[in-house]
């Protein structure tokens, strides 16, 4: 698995931000599954866990089906909504650049005050989970809490 020390700073894609939010144990393999569970678990055990935010394949993406020699190969139905753009347009709207080092807390509080359904409903729209409603339950969660 991806941890070595208790230190290392976990790697996240922008738009896993949003997939963690919405995590209930599905996922594209038993393996893929784990390796998120325990990512999630790092968070909830300490919230100030410090990740870096980027745009190409991460921590999560390493038990991914779709990484081929490091590089995502999922097509989302158009160029413009690849995973990558999906990062590049929630960097832009969190104002925060890839490659940020920032506490999982604190970026989560980033997402409650700036992102909202319809955004979510947007970058999301080719996403083979998004009709689950899972991930919006989870931003609404978010909000409220
Ligand atoms: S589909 Fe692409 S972005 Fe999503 S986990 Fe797999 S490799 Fe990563």
């Amino acid at each position: 698995m991806f941890l070595k020390g208790k230190t290392e700073v976990i790697e996240l894609r922008a738009h896993h931000l949003l997939c963690i939010l919405g995590f209930r144990g599905l996922g594209y393999s038993e393996e893929f599954v784990a390796n998120l569970k325990k990512i999630i678990t790092v968070f909830r055990v300490d919230g100030n866990r410090e990740v870096r935010l980027i745009h190409w394949c991460d921590d999560v993406c390493k038990y991914c089906l779709h990484n081929i020699e490091g590089r995502c190969q999922k097509k989302n139905g158009f160029a413009e909504n690849s995973p990558t753009m999906m990062d590049l347009n929630l960097f832009e709207k969190l104002g925060i650049s890839s490659g940020t080092v920032v506490q999982f807390n604190r970026v989560m509080a980033l997402i409650k005050e700036r992102i909202d359904l319809n955004f979510m409903k947007s970058i999301c729209r080719d996403c083979e989970w998004k009709n689950l409603g899972y991930c919006e339950d989870g931003l609404k969660r978010l909000v409220s809490s």
